[in-house]
């Protein structure tokens, strides 16, 4: 068993020669500002179907269509922090990308919280919360205009229906955000996967791409992939970063 400073040492030498990193992140580093996995929270009662809705299926196409009251209450409560902050693990991946080491971060989360601690290449999967737009006039709508909405947010031009630009389940993923994901991954020297079990898909499948030499794992439990990696810490991602980058400046 590795002691902990080695661990950091280890992931700030890493660092430190790296000079292509990209940075594969998960709900983890979500919940570490305050926002929890929407999939662990409580489903909705549904009046129409007469049964107990799971967040999965309140998030998914069918949903949106057939029951946006629904949907947007669950969205709405589950879904939207627009108080929540950048936490250390943003905020030393945005420092790692202006000292010109890290590429690009990939996530899964749908929060804009990587761009709100300043990273500029982020290949958002799963889409943002921060980005609304009318289905027939495609106005653009900002996460204050669905919050202040009652029931279903409608657009102020044409009173179209507004909808997040959020993947939901049943939806597919953004080809030309998955082929820049693939490429960056496919390119890095380095790659981080943090906060994520990596079992949900797409994640597996794209770290598949990674041919470099600096597999780093930061999650708070055991992964599928720990015993593929070059290094694996358990611990939460905030505060390894934020303690690698300290490391790197005093050296
Ligand atoms: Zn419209």
């Amino acid at each position: 068993m590795k002691e902990r400073m080695d661990e950091i040492r280890e992931l700030a030498e890493i660092l430190k020669k790296s000079e292509n990193i990209v940075f594969f992140g998960g709900a983890g580093v979500s919940t570490e500002s305050g926002i929890p996995d929407f999939r662990s929270a409580d489903g909705l009662w549904n009046e129409k179907l007469k049964i107990k809705c799971t967040p999965e299926q309140l998030v998914s196409h069918t949903f949106y269509m057939k029951y946006p009251e629904e949907f947007f209450e669950f969205y709405k409560s589950k879904l939207l922090y627009p108080d929540a902050k950048p936490n250390d693990a943003h905020k030393a991946l945005a420092r790692l990308e202006q000292m010109g080491k890290l590429k690009a971060v990939v996530t899964q989360n749908i929060d804009g919280l990587h761009q709100a601690a300043g990273s500029q290449t982020v290949y958002e999967l799963h889409g943002s919360v921060l980005r609304n737009y009318c289905e027939k006039c495609h106005k653009f709508f900002d996460e204050k205009y669905i919050l202040d909405s009652e029931g279903i947010p409608i657009c102020d031009e044409c009173g179209g229906r507004v909808k997040p630009d959020v993947v939901l389940y049943e939806e597919g993923l953004d080809q030309d955000i998955i082929n820049a994901s693939v490429r960056a991954i496919a390119a890095a020297d380095t790659l981080i996967i943090g906060g994520t079990s990596l079992v949900v898909y797409p994640a597996a499948g794209l770290v598949e791409y990674f041919r470099g030499d600096n597999l780093v794992l930061i999650n708070k439990s055991v992964t599928s992939e720990d015993r593929n990696a070059d290094l694996v810490i358990h611990d939460s991602i905030g505060r390894v970063l934020s303690e690698a980058m300290q490391y790197i400046i005093s050296i």
